[in-house]
């Protein structure tokens, strides 16, 4: 068959409208338009020649040549010669293969033009066979136009490329942005972060590199700056480039100022808007300015000169500052304008201090204020829609003489507020801290009454246990450990107590007469039975001359020695020696500063923690306290009495050598008191001392001396027993000898033994001198001693001493000292704790006593008031109880109508351990106070001291209260 050239073409061309491309099918329909047809047919021959058969006049138009010479140069090697050589091959190529399979194709290649050398064709080939015939029909579309314009954007791309898209060394990253399809095309850079990477959309990336910049406003800026749609939305408003500056963090944490910019294109293809993005640290100098700007920004929202009146804004912006930051509304004008229209009509406070404000600001003020002290800072407060801010304005001189200022104005709202809120947290931790003491100090008040009643418990029943006949050792051991932990426990208890009276300014001093000698009596009593039980050796020595009487705090002082002694004593091994020595090294003005000096040859201590020595709870080493026990708290208790007394404290100490402390204190001299009326006549006594101890000796010497009285001195049994020998042959006879108890080769016992038997019982008076006789008392007097002193000795106490043993020795066998016997006596006991009551109870009726318990103070009265005159001995008293404390009870008893009344003793017993307590019982009408828990010997004591004094006619003068305590 034959085909009409003309039908062929037609049936092409609307064929070779299937085009993918969408611009080249714009294209295509404008230029179908435009030429109708643009055509040509080839035969390729059997011996593969092509022969054209047919050409458009529009072809021949766009060759540029007349149709029947176009038609016949097309003919051989015509048609591919017809294509620009350099697309020659391709076209071959695709002809040899596409022949074959009869599909089609479409190409864009150049085509050669006798005018412009070429143009640039789509050109579609279609295969037709006919019968073994085999076609080319090609449609050719002039593209060059598109093309021209596509390699026209390519290089205009390319430039871009080549001059945004280029590292350099302070580049830190480099992106190129598809930001059409959100995707990111190419990535450069140090990815310092790890946050660049192709998988992720730039949306992503955008938002992980926020976090490089750490100051917060600065992240949402740059969200904001660089979204997506926003650099998309801005180069459709025809801006092509956006740059920023940022504040960033480098990896090493160092800051450092960064540019982040991006140029936006379309793609020459595509058509996608393109974003190139880079990212680069700035250059010193803008680092330098932005820096500036911006600290200035952060700290000051405004910096301003003043000039002649004038003002100019230099640094900030009113735009990017919150309300209330009184900003001038222009950025130059009049000083006092900007004054009157903008600061002063919103100060806040009193008329007062807006005046004040208003001449502090005044130009005049500044110029004076700034000669004397830059800056001048004047600081003001105003209200603006409701709330209050503050502002400070920094004055400094730039130019005086021509008035030229530098005005800093900042925001100091916060600042005010931190302040504010400090100083409210402050108040209330100190209203919270001050709660916390008086708490505290009522909480250790109220728990040492709390744990001492439970405590007497165990001691009370303790002690009823060890009265038991039947125990066996281990019990009786079992119980003496219970006994003396729970009496150790009550120290330790007493010690924080005294420590938190201490701290809380609660501890008091006493003023009051007191013995030297029982002072000390007492001290050594207690020192030396402790030294036995340790096998350590104890002296007490007086230097020098000591008065009998002084005025202070005996128990606090007691307190002191007893604790530094106590100390010694634990910290010595046997054998050792601990000592105390007493000397006044001053007085003045009707005061005597006396020196104790307490020594040991103990364990000591290591240079270094004798600074730490006071402080409480230290002790040296903290493994010590298993074995030697205590709380570290002795010493800081005693210290603080010590400089409560005015006094002075001081340690030395070499580890393994000793310690010694030093006191001092200052107490009040005792004017008339403690003289005692003795019939003897000093002179008529002649006196020998034995003693071991030389300082003892001569002590003893001058305290005799001091009354008138001589005395020869020796220093062993065997030199005194041959002193009496020789004065007893010439009729000397000495009529009182004090001999020592302890002394080596022949002791007390021994000598005064042998005395006796030169002297016979009726001469002279011998007297033991020792710390402690109780243990010996009754082989002393079977030996012949007439009594026993307490070492140091005392004047007075010597001649009360030797009264008392001729008075004895005068009503010798006269009758024995009425022992009084508490069996069958009534006591009327008053305690609200049942436990305790029961114990007390039992003891009492131990000895032999009826007890009669009430469980108030009110129904105490009663009960002595309820029974006949004289029916009870004694009453004991608690001192808290409900309804009727014992203070009180005491009271209505002692004013009750009756002889009894007055004169019936009233013991106070209290769990509360302070001296307040113990001068209330007795302000109270009691006559003595017992600290519970009471020991049985002393409540017997104490009971008998009593009932025997109530019998007799007894005189209630001060001296006959006694205090009776566990320590
Ligand atoms: P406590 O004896 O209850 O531990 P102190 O305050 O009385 O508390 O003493 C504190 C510490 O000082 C003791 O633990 C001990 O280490 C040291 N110390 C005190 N006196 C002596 C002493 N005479 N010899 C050696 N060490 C002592």
């Amino acid at each position: 068959m034959t085909m009409d050239k003309r039908e062929i073409v037609m049936e092409n061309a609307s064929a070779a409208v299937r085009h993918d491309n969408e611009v080249a099918r714009a294209h295509f329909l404008h230029n179908i338009a435009q030429m109708k047809n643009c055509s040509v047919l080839i035969r390729k021959r059997k011996d593969r020649h092509f022969e054209s058969v047919y050409v458009s006049d529009a072809y021949a138009r766009m060759v540029g040549a007349p149709a029947e010479e176009t038609l016949a140069g097309l003919d051989g090697t015509g048609f591919v010669k017809s294509v620009h050589p350099e697309d020659r091959v391709y076209v071959r190529r695709m002809l040899k293969r596409r022949m074959s399979d009869d599909g089609g194709a479409d190409l864009t290649l150049r085509i050669v033009t006798a005018e412009r050398g070429y143009i640039w064709c789509n050109v579609n080939f279609s295969f037709i066979d006919d019968f073994g015939e085999q076609y080319i029909y090609c449609t050719y579309f002039d593209v060059t136009a598109l093309k021209e314009n596509e390699e026209r954007l390519r290089t205009a791309y390319m430039s871009l490329g080549d001059s945004f898209y280029q590292m350099t060394d302070r580049t830190l990253a480099m992106f190129r942005v598809n930001l059409t399809k959100d995707r990111i095309e190419d990535i450069q850079g140090k990815d310092l972060y790890e946050t660049d990477t192709l998988e992720r959309s730039y949306s992503e990336v955008l938002e992980l590199r926020r976090e490089n910049y750490p100051i917060r406003e600065e992240q949402d800026a740059f969200l904001g700056a660089f979204d997506r749609q926003r650099l998309i939305d801005i180069y459709l408003e025809g801006k092509t480039r956006l740059a920023r500056y940022f504040f960033s963090r480098r990896m090493d944490g160092s800051l450092c100022f960064v540019e982040f910019s991006a140029v936006m294109t379309r793609h020459p293809m595509t058509a996608d808007v393109i974003a190139f993005v880079t990212e680069q640290e700035c250059n010193a100098d803008k680092v330098d300015e932005t820096l500036l700007d911006k600290i200035m920004a952060r700290q000051f929202d405004m910096v301003a000169y003043l000039a002649n009146g004038r003002y100019g804004v230099v640094v900030g912006d009113e735009s990017l500052i919150d309300k209330g930051s009184i900003f001038p509304t222009s950025r130059n004008g009049i000083y006092r304008n900007y004054l009157e229209n903008q600061v002063f009509p919103v100060l806040h406070g009193s008329e007062e201090k807006q005046q004040a404000v208003r001449r502090a600001l005044d130009p005049e003020t500044i110029v004076e204020q700034v000669k004397r002290r830059e800056p001048y800072i004047v600081n003001i407060a105003c209200d603006i829609e409701g709330e209050t801010y503050h502002k400070r304005f920094d004055f400094y001189s730039i130019n005086p003489q021509a008035r030229f200022y530098i005005l800093l104005k900042s925001d100091t709202t916060e600042l005010h507020r931190e302040q504010q809120a400090r100083n409210r947290q402050l108040k209330e931790a100190l209203a919270e801290a001050e709660q916390a003491s008086v708490a505290k100090t009522a909480f250790l008040s109220r728990m040492s009454h709390e744990i001492r009643t439970p405590m007497n418990a165990i001691i009370g029943l303790d002690n009823i246990a060890l009265q038991e006949p039947d125990l066996s050792d281990t019990m009786r051991e079992y119980l003496d450990k219970i006994g003396s932990s729970a009496r150790y426990l009550l120290t330790l208890i007493n010690d924080i107590l005294d420590m938190s009276r201490i701290e809380s300014g609660r501890m008091t001093l006493r003023n009051e007469e007191f013995s030297f000698h029982n002072f000390l009596e007492q001290v050594n009593t207690l020192v030396d039975s402790q030294c036995r039980d340790r096998s350590l050796h104890y002296d007490c020595v007086i230097h020098g001359a000591v008065d009998e009487y002084y005025i202070g705090d005996d128990t606090k002082l007691k307190q002191v020695l007893i604790n530094i002694l106590g100390n010694a004593v634990k910290f010595t091994e046997s054998p050792g020696t601990v000592s105390l020595s007493v000397e006044r090294t001053a007085q003045f003005e009707g005061q005597s500063t006396l020196r104790f000096i307490i020594k040991d040859t103990g364990i000591g201590m290591d240079a270094a923690y004798i600074p730490k020595i006071f402080e409480a709870f230290s002790q040296e080493d903290d493994t010590n306290t298993s074995s030697y026990g205590g709380s570290g708290l002795g010493l800081a208790i005693t210290k603080n009495i010590v400089e409560m007394m005015n006094g002075n404290i001081a340690v030395e100490s070499e580890k393994g050598v000793g310690s010694t402390f030093t006191v001092d204190v200052t107490l009040k001299n005792a004017e008339s008191a403690g003289r005692q009326d003795v019939d003897l006549r000093p002179q008529d006594l002649k006196v020998l001392i034995v003693d071991d101890d030389p300082v003892a000796c001569s002590h003893a010497h001058i305290i005799l001396e001091e009354i008138g009285v001589a005395s020869d001195t020796c220093t062993s049994g065997k030199e005194a027993i041959e002193l009496i020998r020789l004065s007893h042959a010439r009729h000397e006879d000495y009529n009182l000898i004090l001999v020592d108890w302890k002394m080596p080769e022949q002791d007390g016992l021994a000598v005064t033994k042998a005395i006796r038997e030169i002297l016979g019982d009726d001469m002279a008076i011998i007297i033991l001198t020792a710390y402690n006789w109780s243990d010996i008392e009754e082989d002393a007097t079977a030996a012949g001693a007439d009594g026993f002193m307490s070492k140091p000795l005392f004047a007075s106490n010597v001649l009360y001493e030797v009264q008392q043993a001729l008075q004895k020795k005068q009503i010798a066998e006269e009758k024995e000292e009425e022992k009084i016997d508490l069996t069958g006596r009534r006591i009327l006991l008053a305690e609200d704790m049942l436990i305790n009551a029961e114990i007390m109870k039992q003891l009492l009726m131990m000895q032999g006593m009826e007890v009669e318990h009430a469980e108030n103070g009110k129904l105490a009265v009663e009960a002595f008031a309820s029974h006949p005159e004289g029916y009870f001995d004694a009453v004991l008293m608690d001192v808290r109880m409900p309804q009727m404390d014992g203070l009180e009870a005491t009271e209505h008893i002692r004013a009750l109508d009756r002889e009894d009344a007055k004169r019936v003793p009233i013991l106070a017993m209290t769990a509360n351990a302070f001296d307040e307590d113990v001068q209330r019982s007795l302000q109270a009408g009691m006559d003595a106070h017992l600290t519970k828990p009471v020991e049985p010997e002393h409540l017997f004591d104490t009971l008998e001291v009593f009932i025997r004094k109530g019998g007799r006619n007894r005189a209630r003068s001060d001296s006959s209260k006694v205090i009776f305590g566990n320590s």
